[in-house]
């Protein structure tokens, strides 16, 4: 039997729906939610993913302050500017856009935030506190996926979960999420000797690594729940074997994720789409920390 499918969407428009509220009632009471977005230097491939941010966050009341920096800028003139924007009392919320100039320290400038601003979640402060399963902000990528598991409403107390790839922004927050749910989790990452052994047992298979086709339906238990956070373009062949163009002429691509998406939608119990899955809840959970945040700024009973 075909897997039921996760898609992000809906619960994304269901989570949006509640966050204006909430942005309204801060509003109401004349408290602004105020999200700054850094960025360093002009990137041609961040300018949709930052207008998305933009759109949605204006949709649910959020307003946006583009803060763009020279490519040129020093890693001190940098932190120099995050900390005025720590102490602007109408900023209550602060995204640094990646990848910054090989020649800045990524981490020391995402620890120059105020970990209560830190809308990404990936402050260290922020990070250990979800040790701690007390976090306000957690990486956006990790709660998206958690959530989509979270909505299957499976009961997730005592499930064998695999999590494939171990970055700081998905697979070890999911990880620690999906400890806290009281499942058993193996993390896997490339020193794993056996990988397929580790996915076969898992009732939920996160994969997070940015390698299609990693995961085989041979490496998938029947029934199980995979949720594929990989994006990867992929060039579109044509029958003749040869890459395709577009209808512009030029070499034609498509999106998917690092799970081998027919044949396992074919075994699997549950499976997010890519597109469609844990993508369009990701930004949904950036502005749900701007939320957050701003009522750390602006206690209140909502
Ligand atoms: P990342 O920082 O490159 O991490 C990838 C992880 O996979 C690393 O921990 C790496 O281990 C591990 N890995 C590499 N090869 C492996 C293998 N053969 N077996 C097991 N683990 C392996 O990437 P990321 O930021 O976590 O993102 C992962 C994927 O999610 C990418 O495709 C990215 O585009 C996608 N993504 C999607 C969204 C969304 O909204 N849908 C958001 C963010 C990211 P080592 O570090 O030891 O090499």
């Amino acid at each position: 039997m075909a897997a039921q499918l996760i898609h992000g969407g809906p619960l994304a428009e269901q989570i949006r729906a509640e966050l204006a509220l909430e942005v309204k009632a801060l509003n109401d009471q004349g408290k602004r939610v105020r999200l700054a977005c850094v960025q360093v230097g002009e990137k041609p491939e961040s300018v949709l993913y930052v207008k998305n941010q933009m759109k949605v966050a204006a949709s649910l009341g959020i307003e946006f302050e583009m803060v763009q920096l020279p490519d040129a800028i020093s890693q001190t003139a940098l932190i120099h500017r995050i900390h005025e924007l720590n102490q602007t009392p109408e900023i209550t919320g602060i995204i640094l856009e990646l990848p910054l100039p090989t020649r800045i320290n990524t981490f020391v400038c995402q620890r120059a935030i105020d970990p209560q601003k830190d809308a990404e979640g990936v402050h260290p402060v922020n990070l250990g506190l979800l040790v701690y399963g007390i976090a306000h902000h957690a990486p956006c990528t990790a709660m998206a996926a958690h959530q989509l598991i979270k909505a299957t409403g499976v009961d997730l107390r005592g499930k064998e979960a695999t999590i494939v790839g171990h970055s700081q922004i998905v697979g070890r927050p999911v990880s620690l999420m999906l400890l806290h749910d009281f499942c058993t989790v193996t993390t896997c990452h490339v020193a794993t000797r056996d990988l397929a052994e580790h996915t076969r047992k898992a009732d939920i298979l996160v994969v997070a690594v940015g390698k299609p086709g990693l995961i085989r339906a041979e490496m998938v238990k029947p029934g199980a729940m995979v949720i594929d956070v990989g994006v990867n373009r992929v060039p579109v062949l044509g029958p003749d074997g040869k890459q395709a163009l577009n209808d512009k002429g030029k070499p034609a691509f498509r999106t998917v994720g690092d799970v081998d998406y027919e044949p396992v939608e074919k075994i699997a119990g549950w499976i997010t789409p890519v597109p469609g899955g844990v993508g369009p809840l990701t930004v949904t959970m950036l502005l749900r920390n701007v939320v957050e945040a701003a009522k750390h700024f602006h206690p209140m009973s909502l």
